[in-house]
């Protein structure tokens, strides 16, 4: 999946070409040892089929090779190798009656490891295509005037019950191929999981302090908003914020460096996660600036608890390279539901500007949105 596309193909081609060689030479070989199970005017066509599929495969594996030095995408080859791999299946699945069988687990399979290689919107159009095909081949099987399995003259069952041996080997064979490919798409749905939580991580969490980022912390914010919306409760289940700005953040960086000031973010960010409840949300807002979410708080106890996270930033001393450096933080507190405050914006606003009011009136302080000061 890290691949490019064309690289993706060549496997996809690779593993494809499986099925024709597989079918090819159970019926090749069949057709050598017992040719009286095969219907010997379609043996031919079949392994035409299987051949030109080879083949063609062949050759256009050489000739991605060749194009993958100066092309990332060759769309045409997805196309072939989706398209070509369906109708071998149907084909194959149809003529043997097994379509329900072994040829609806492999279309099942392809599906799954294309899904990984290929374009998915590819896979959905064959997808619609491949079903109502299964399902006219399903009502075939209910008509007396249409035949059923042509490929198969006789059946592999002997009279007295017993399966004929080649048609287990031919059998054991097709489940060694099948547990390959199970594997194979194992192997890929593992990559693709682990590739799905690094993308959410990623699109979630800052990178440097491991805090959510600043999206992750309003939709959550949004998300409590709503929800203290729909419960009607009367007083409404107060959502408070807490905005937190380090105090004079650039001379840190200034005087010791960018590493050590990033040691400093991660540091107060370590004090607000340690300090924070299970349900609260703590995020980095920006640079150098934070914000605590705190579900079911009144601005009072959110009050206390910014009080709290002040003292323990105040007194904490972040050792870079041999120097403690000392750092404090401004706080604005502000809750919803309260004047003026209707929104997750509005929230984040009323905060931002209680933040403000700390920083003009001192720095290393906790002030209300309501206008009362805690010192
Ligand atoms: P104030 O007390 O008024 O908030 O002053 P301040 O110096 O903290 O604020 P200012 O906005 O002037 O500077 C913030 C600095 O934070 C500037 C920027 O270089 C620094 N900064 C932002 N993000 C990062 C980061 O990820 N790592 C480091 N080391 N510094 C950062
Ligand atoms: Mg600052
Ligand atoms: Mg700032």
């Amino acid at each position: 999946m890290d691949w490019r596309a064309i690289d993706r193909c060549l496997l996809l081609a690779s593993l494809v070409f499986l099925a024709p060689a597989c079918f090819g030479s159970a019926i090749w070989v069949t057709n050598i040892l017992a040719p009286e199970y095969l219907n010997q005017t379609l043996v031919p066509y079949m392994l035409w089929m299987y051949g030109i599929h080879i083949l063609v495969l062949i050759g256009l594996v050489v000739e991605a090779f060749h194009r993958r030095n100066h092309a990332d995408d060759w769309p045409f080859f997805e196309n072939f190798i989706i398209g070509s791999y369906i109708v071998v299946i149907l084909i194959s699945g149809y003529l043997t009656g097994s379509h329900f069988t072994e040829g609806l687990l492999l279309i099942f399979l392809g599906v799954n490891i294309t899904c990984t290689l290929a374009d998915v919107n590819k896979i959905r159009f064959c997808y619609w295509l491949v079903v109502p095909v299964l399902a006219v081949m399903g009502i075939t099987d209910f008509m007396p005037n249409v035949p059923y399995a042509i490929l198969l003259e006789k059946s592999p069952i002997q009279p007295d019950g017993q399966p004929v041996l080649g048609w287990l080997i031919v059998r054991a064979l097709i489940v060694l191929v099948l547990s390959f490919l199970i594997y194979i798409c194992i192997l890929a749905m593992k990559r693709w999981t682990e590739r799905e939580s690094l993308y959410q991580e990623m699109s979630t969490i800052d990178g440097l302090t491991r805090l959510s980022n600043r999206n992750f912390f309003i939709n959550r914010g949004e998300e409590e908003i709503e929800r203290a919306q729909r419960q009607h409760a009367h007083p409404m289940s107060p959502l408070a914020c807490i905005m937190i700005d380090l105090d004079h953040f650039k001379r840190i960086n200034d005087k010791w460096g960018h590493h050590a000031g990033d040691e400093v973010l991660v540091a107060a960010s370590k004090i607000m996660m340690d300090n924070a409840r299970r349900n609260d949300e703590v995020g980095r807002y920006g640079g150098e600036e934070f914000a605590v979410l705190l579900p079911s708080t009144n601005i009072k106890t959110a009050a206390r608890i910014a009080e709290r996270l002040r003292q323990k930033i105040s007194e904490t001393k972040v050792d870079v390279d041999g120097h403690s450096i000392e750092v404090t933080a401004s706080f604005g507190v502000a809750c919803y539901p309260s004047e003026g405050v209707n929104s997750m914006s509005d929230l984040l606003k009323t905060a931002d500007k209680a933040l403000y009011d700390a920083k003009e009136t001192g720095r290393n302080k906790v002030v209300l949105a309501c206008g009362r000061n805690k010192e």
